[in-house]
C-alpha cells in the first residue's frame, strides 16, 4: 500500500506536458533549452546516449547555435554593442564536479561556451572578461574570427541610422544637401542591395533592441546534471556591458543534489532576482521546477511593485530541470506580439526522440 508521501507524488506525477511539466521517472535522459535550442536538444541527447559526459554534450549542442551565423542572438553573427563589435559571455556548470567557469564581453571567439569550460578546467579562476578572456581563449589555439557577419552589420548600420537628434537630425545618412529621408522608406535607398525582408528585419532589431541567448541544461540516466548558457547579450549595448548569462547564480544555475536552471531575457532583471540560484534553492525546498520559477518570475515582478506597464517594457524566461526529471520553462509574459498576434512562449525538449516545443508557463496574460 501506498503511504502518504507515496500518494502526493504520485499526484505530482500526472502527465501536464502542456503546462511545461514533465513526468518525473528515476533514470530520465532529458536535455531542455531556451527555443532556439531544437537542433541543440538532439546533438545533446545523441551525446548522451551515446555514453557523453552532460557538460560535453549541452556544450557541443550550443555550439550549433554559437557558430551559426543566422542566429543573431548568440555567439558568431550575434547583434553587436554600440561600437559594431559582437562581445559574448557564456557560463557552464558540472553537476558532478560540482565545478564551473565563465566569461564575460569576449570578443572574436565564437564559441565563448568552449572558453567558459577552459576556465573551468585548466584555470583555477571562475571567470574571464574581456582583453585576459580572448588572450587565454587564443593560449588554447582557439581562433580568432570576425564575428560581424554583413547581415548583423547592416542591422547595426540601420540601428545607426535610427538614432535622431531632437531635431530629427542623424549624421549617419545623406548630408543637409541631401533630400529629405524618412525611415524606413529610405532604407532601400541606402541598401539597394538588401531584399525587403533582410531590410525589415533590420529596422525591427535597430527600433526594439532584442536580447536573445540559449541555454541548454541535461540529466543523465545517473542523475548527473549540467547546464550552460551562451548569448551576444543586448543588441547596442554599452561596450562592457555584461549580462545575466556569464554570472553563475544568475543566468545559470546547477547542483547536483537537486537541479539546474538557467534564464534567457532581460539579463538585468534576472540579476536583481539571482534568478538560477533562487530556482534551484526553491526547487531543493520541495518546489516543482514549475512552482521555483514562477515564484522567481514573481520576486521579478515585485521588483517593478507589479505594476504590469513598467513590466510589459521586457522579456524574461526561466528553464528548470529537476533532478528526477521534472522541468519547466517559464516566461514573465504568456506571449509576445507578432505582426498583431500574440504567440506563445515556448522552450525546447528532448526525452530521448525527436526534439520539441512545448509552451512555457507564465506568470502574467498579454494582452
Ligand atoms: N540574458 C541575456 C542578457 O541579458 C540576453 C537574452 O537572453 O536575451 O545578456
Amino acid at each position: 500500500m501506498m503511504n502518504r508521501r507515496q500518494v502526493l507524488l504520485g499526484s505530482a506525477l500526472l502527465p501536464a506536458a502542456r503546462t511545461g511539466l514533465a513526468v518525473p521517472t528515476a533514470a530520465r535522459m532529458i536535455v531542455i533549452s531556451s527555443a532556439n535550442g531544437l537542433r541543440a536538444c538532439s546533438r545533446t541527447m545523441e551525446l548522451l546516449k551515446s555514453g557523453q559526459d552532460t557538460l560535453d554534450a549541452v556544450v557541443a549542442g550550443v555550439n550549433i547555435n554559437e557558430e551559426d551565423p543566422e542566429d543573431s542572438s548568440v555567439g558568431f553573427g550575434g547583434l553587436p554593442n554600440e561600437d559594431g563589435v559582437v562581445e559574448l559571455d557564456a557560463s557552464v556548470m558540472h553537476g558532478p564536479t560540482r565545478r564551473c567557469g565563465s566569461v564575460a564581453s569576449l570578443r572574436n571567439i565564437k564559441t565563448p561556451s568552449k572558453v567558459a569550460r577552459l576556465v573551468m578546467d585548466q584555470t583555477d579562476h571562475v571567470m574571464l572578461a574581456g582583453e585576459g578572456a580572448l588572450r587565454f581563449a587564443k593560449a588554447f589555439g582557439l581562433p580568432e574570427d570576425n564575428l560581424l557577419t554583413e547581415k548583423s552589420r547592416l542591422a547595426w548600420l540601420v540601428w545607426k541610422k535610427s538614432l535622431r537628434d531632437s531635431g530629427g537630425h542623424n549624421n549617419w545618412g545623406p548630408g543637409l544637401d541631401a533630400p529629405p529621408e524618412r525611415p524606413p522608406a529610405s532604407l532601400k535607398r541606402d541598401f539597394p542591395n538588401v531584399d525587403e525582408e533582410t531590410l525589415a528585419w533590420a529596422w525591427e532589431v535597430a527600433i526594439h533592441p532584442p536580447t536573445g541567448t540559449i541555454n541548454c541544461l541535461a540529466l543523465n540516466p545517473k542523475g548527473e546534471l549540467s547546464g550552460v548558457t551562451t548569448t551576444s547579450g543586448l543588441a547596442w549595448k554599452i561596450p562592457g556591458r555584461v549580462g545575466d548569462s556569464p554570472v553563475l547564480g544568475a543566468g545559470l544555475w546547477v547542483d547536483q543534489d537537486v537541479g539546474g536552471a538557467g534564464s534567457t531575457g532581460r539579463g538585468e532583471e534576472n540579476l536583481r532576482v539571482a534568478g538560477a540560484h533562487t530556482i534551484v534553492e526553491n526547487m531543493r525546498r520541495g518546489m516543482s521546477a514549475k512552482e521555483a520559477c514562477l515564484d522567481a518570475l514573481k520576486r521579478v515582478a515585485r521588483n517593478f511593485d507589479n505594476d504590469a506597464a513598467r513590466l510589459a517594457q521586457f522579456d524574461l524566461n526561466f528553464y528548470a530541470l529537476r533532478k528526477d526529471g521534472d522541468y519547466a520553462g517559464a516566461a514573465l509574459w504568456s506571449g509576445r506580439l507578432r505582426q498583431g498576434k500574440i504567440v506563445p512562449i515556448t522552450f525546447a525538449v528532448n526525452d530521448g526522440g525527436e526534439s520539441r516545443l512545448e509552451n512555457c508557463v507564465y506568470l502574467l496574460e498579454k494582452k
